[in-house]
C-alpha cells in the first residue's frame, strides 16, 4: 500500500529526496502542497514531472474520501464521515463559532475505553489513526468547506492518549509554520484520564488545553460509568492535572455530562466543587447525548441550572455546552455507530 505524504515531516522528506538525488528545498514545497489539500501528486505544479512520478509510485497525498456529509439547517455545523485508505471509517465535525471555525477530529477507529454512555462503545476497536490521517481530516474539511480551521478539538472517536505517539507527532506537525500552523493554544485534547500519558504530555513542551472527561465526582460513581477509573482513580487523575497545569501553565477543562438521576444531584455538585476547588480550571456542563441502546437520559434544564449555580457559588467557573448540529446527530461516534450497525 502507498504511504501517506501527510505522515512525513519536512526533515523526513528531505532525507527521502536526498536518497534520490533531488534538491532539498523541494521537501518544503511538497509539504506545503499536501497541507493545502490536493487530490493527486500531479497538482504540484512547481515540481518536475519526473519527481511527481517518483512520489506517485510510493505516496498518496492524504486527502480523505468523503463518504457522507450532513449539514445542519439550524447552524453551520457540518458532519463528515470519511473513508480511510483501508476502508475503515471515522467521523469529524466542523463548527462555526464567533471566533472562527473549529474542527472536532477522531484519533482512533473505534475506542477501547468502554465508557458506558458513549456511542463508540460496543462497536469495536479497529486500529489507531496515523498522524497523516488526523491531518487528513482537517485538510479535507478545509478544502471541501472552503474555509480555514482556526481551532481543533481532539474529541471525536477514540482515546487520543491511547494513541500517544501518533497524536504527539500530529500535534507538532499541525503546529508547523509551513503546514496548517495552528497554535497550541487553539488545540484541545480530550481524555478519559490515562494518568501516565497525561504526565508524559506535560513534559512534551506542547502547551495545548487538556480536557478531562470527568463525568462523576467520586470513584464509586465513576467506576460504574468509566472503566478507566478502576485503573486510575480520581485522586490520581486530579494530581496529574495539577502537574499538567504546573508544567504548561494551561488551565484544565473538566467535562461533565449530566445524566438524569445518576450524577446530577445537589450533593454531586458539592462534591465536584470540593474536588477541584482552587485549581486553574473550569467545568463544561454537557447535557448527555441520548445514545440508542443505552439507558442514560438527559438532565432537565432546571436541574442543570441548579447544578451550575452550586458550582458557581463555590467559585468554580462553569460553561454550558451549546448543542450545535443537534439536527444532524453531530455528537461524535453516532454516524459511525449507525454505519457499523447497518
Ligand atoms: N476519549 C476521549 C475523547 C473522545 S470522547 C475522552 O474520553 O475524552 C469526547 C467527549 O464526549 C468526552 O468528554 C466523552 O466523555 C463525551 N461523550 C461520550 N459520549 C457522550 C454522550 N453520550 N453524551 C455526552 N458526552 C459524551
Amino acid at each position: 500500500m502507498k504511504q501517506n505524504l501527510l505522515d512525513c515531516t519536512i526533515e523526513e522528506l528531505e532525507a527521502l529526496l536526498n536518497e534520490s538525488g533531488v534538491e532539498k528545498f523541494r521537501a518544503k514545497q511538497i509539504f506545503q502542497w499536501v497541507n493545502k489539500g490536493i487530490a493527486s501528486v500531479d497538482e504540484m505544479t512547481n515540481i518536475s514531472k519526473l519527481l511527481r512520478q517518483l512520489l506517485d509510485e510510493r505516496f498518496h497525498t492524504g486527502i480523505l474520501h468523503i463518504l457522507r456529509k450532513l449539514e445542519s439547517k439550524k447552524d453551520e455545523t457540518k458532519k463528515y464521515l470519511f473513508r480511510l485508505h483501508d476502508n475503515n471509517v471515522v467521523e469529524s465535525v466542523l463548527m462555526k463559532y464567533t471566533y472562527g471555525y473549529s474542527a472536532c477530529i477522531s484519533s482512533q477507529v473505534g475506542c477501547r475505553m468502554g465508557c458506558r454512555f458513549c456511542a463508540s462503545t460496543g462497536i469495536g476497536f479497529a486500529r489507531n489513526l496515523t498522524c497523516g490521517e488526523m491531518l487528513g481530516q482537517l485538510i479535507t474539511i478545509q478544502k471541501d468547506a472552503g474555509i480555514r480551521i482556526s481551532n481543533i478539538v481532539i474529541m471525536g472517536i477514540g482515546e487520543p492518549l491511547d494513541n500517544y505517539d501518533n497524536v504527539v507527532r500530529f500535534l507538532r506537525l499541525v503546529n508547523h509554520k509551513g503546514g496548517l500552523n495552528i497554535g497550541y493554544r487553539h488545540i484541545t485534547l480530550s481524555t478519559c484520564g490515562l494518568v501516565p500519558r497525561i504526565l508524559d504530555l506535560a513534559k512534551e513542551n506542547i502547551p495545548i488545553t487538556l480536557s478531562i472527561s470527568l463525568h462523576a465526582p467520586n470513584d464509586e460513581l465513576r467506576n460504574k460509568l468509566m472503566p478507566v477509573n478502576l485503573k486510575y482513580s480520581i485522586d490520581k487523575l486530579i494530581e496529574a492535572c495539577k502537574i499538567y497545569t504546573e508544567e504548561t501553565g494551561r488551565r484544565i477543562t473538566f467535562e461533565y455530562a449530566l445524566i438524569k438521576g445518576l450524577n446530577d444531584s445537589k450533593e454531586n455538585a458539592h462534591e465536584l466543587a470540593f474536588l477541584i476547588k482552587g485549581m486553574l480550571s473550569h467545568v463544561n456542563l454537557i447535557p448527555v447525548n441520548e445514545v440508542e441502546g443505552t439507558e442514560f437520559e438527559k438532565t432537565s434544564k432546571e436541574r442543570t441550572g441548579i447544578f451550575k449555580d452550586i458550582l458557581e457559588k463555590n467559585g468554580i467557573e462553569v460553561t454550558l455546552r451549546r448543542e450545535l448540529g443537534s439536527d444532524i446527530n453531530a455528537a461524535c461516534g453516532q454516524l459511525r455507530r449507525g454505519l457499523v450497525k447497518e
